[in-house]
């Protein structure tokens, strides 16, 4: 078996034997992003020299008999809306081109602490806005397992790159799915975290009160090792951020054990529009986690037939607002064109900087928070909102998690849906009432299709509930044995 096909765990217990060392770990790896990159075009920057550089210093400390983290050593990704300092952090738009933070995003240093390897910075949809990395201004990132395929979005570089074996893990962020669907389509796990439970300070705002960055790995154990280095209450920096019950513990509290644990399976997300191979293939997860020994029964979640236009109102009203601040003054893409006319400077710069999709938020969002359709748009959005939020808690009265589907397919041609948005929009129904109620969502494979494409599902769980989403996640791959899922490349 090569480096590349192993997990986060199993790479650290061969670091911590001494069996292989960092800079090794990391040169193998460097190797296979090599052999596959020009294929899969995950990544926007790879970061060589650095990651060869910080693998040298775990592997001194290790030699000086330094206490390590698990992670010390371990290679990763990082999704190029999350601030590292002195490396390039474009969200995959011409308008940051050129922007090198001053600053790292607080889970940057979290990870820094524990002496994490940064092999890139991942491709996704210019500033988060897409479901198929189709946006980014860089180039599209291709599906591992087909690459004629979306690998899905928007940290569809992120899954990318874990699923091709380029790294272990990665880092993503999840505003309406991004870090979920994506992990359905390339066939790994991905979690998107309570809303507060990492912090943002360093994530590029795309709709502030819906954003979490979140973890993905091949294997629930190493998600779960990731999450335990980014979850933090981080006060002096992130106001919405909080202190988790489970803070640092999740991996130490794995149990594969979902004996009488209460399963809704809302029947809302299996009905039309879902197509019959993912309902066929999350049903029968269903079947296994009964045969398991857990209670599964049908619920209703009949407000997600509001989701899509109520994430869309209140997302892209908060885009709107954050991405203001790109004028072509303070930093990023100022155009060339402009005269010493200041408002074509700011007008040229941000039709010249954005792309369409970023565009079309920007229009969407300033036209429903304008006076006149705020209260029949956006205030209607948020009082959606808020019953949304009550139907969940309701149904978390009778059920510990809920399993879904994560998208209505799999993964599509690259080109099939770019001209038509809503029909991308439409992509996101299963997964947007989770950002909307601020809930955890875990997403990990569950079968392939009859095109050999992987099928994700998604098992959401109350707020915090992340312990124990991870442990019906590990029940499910113990007994599936859809783990560490490589691509054949
Ligand atoms: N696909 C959704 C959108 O385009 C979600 C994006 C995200 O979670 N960042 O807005």
């Amino acid at each position: 078996m090569e480096l590349y096909q192993k997990t986060a765990a199993e790479l650290s217990a061969m670091l911590q034997a001494k069996e292989i060392s960092a800079v090794e770990l990391t040169q193998s790896l460097l190797a296979r992003t090599d052999a596959v990159e020009d294929k899969v075009q995950g990544f926007v920057t790879v970061t060589r020299e650095q990651a060869l550089a910080q693998a040298a210093k775990v592997d001194e400390k290790r030699a000086a008999g330094q206490a390590l983290s698990d992670l010390a050593g371990i290679p990763m990704a990082i999704k190029d809306n999350i601030c590292t300092k002195g490396t390039l952090t474009t969200c995959a738009s011409k308008m940051l081109y050129n922007f090198n933070p001053p600053y790292n995003a607080t889970v940057v240093e979290k990870l820094a602490a524990h002496d994490v390897v940064v092999t890139g910075k991942a491709n996704m949809d210019e500033f988060a806005m897409g479901s198929s990395c189709e946006n980014s201004a860089m180039h599209p990132t291709h599906n591992p397992h087909d690459l004629s395929r979306v690998p899905g979005g928007s940290s569809g570089g992120s899954a990318a790159v874990v699923a091709s074996g380029a790294v272990p893990i990665s880092l993503g962020s999840d505003t309406g799915g991004s870090i979920r669907q994506p992990a359905s389509f390339c066939g790994v796990v991905g979690l998107k975290p309570t809303y507060g439970a990492v912090s943002r300070y360093g994530l590029i705002a795309f709709a502030s009160s819906l954003d979490q960055i979140g973890p993905f790995g091949r294997s629930v154990e190493d998600v779960a090792m990731l999450l335990d280095a980014i979850t933090a209450h981080d006060p002096k920096h992130d106001s919405t951020s909080v202190q988790t019950p489970f803070e640092g513990t999740t991996r130490a509290n794995l149990r594969a054990d979902v004996k009488g644990m209460k399963i809704g399976l809302p029947k809302e997300y299996f009905g039309a529009g879902i197509s019959d191979e993912v309902r066929t293939q999350v049903l029968s997860a269903a079947d296994t986690y009964k045969s398991l020994g857990a209670e599964v029964f049908e619920i209703s979640l009949p407000l997600v037939e509001y989701a899509l236009p109520v994430y869309y109102i209140l997302s892209s009203a908060e885009a709107s607002s954050n991405l203001a601040r790109f004028d072509g003054v303070k930093y990023g893409y100022r155009t060339p064109h402009a005269g010493d006319d200041l408002i074509a400077l700011y007008t040229k710069s941000r039709s010249e900087g954005f792309g369409a999709e970023v565009q079309r938020r920007i229009m969407l969002g300033t036209y429903v928070l304008s006076s006149g359709y705020y209260d029949a748009y956006y205030k209607k959005a948020r009082a959606a909102q808020r019953k949304i939020r009550q139907e969940f808690a309701a149904a978390f009265e009778t059920c510990d998690v809920i399993l879904t589907p994560v998208a209505p397919t799999t993964a599509y041609e690259i080109g099939s849906k770019t001209t038509n948005p809503l029909e991308m929009y439409a992509g996101d129904i299963c997964t947007v009432s989770v950002n909307i109620a601020g809930l955890p969502g875990l997403v990990q494979p569950c079968g392939f299709d009859e095109n050999h494409l992987p099928v994700g599902m998604q098992l959401i769980g109350p707020r915090f509930g992340e312990q124990t989403l991870l442990n019906a996640g590990l029940a499910f791959e113990q007994a599936s044995g859809l783990k560490n899922i490589v691509a054949a490349l």
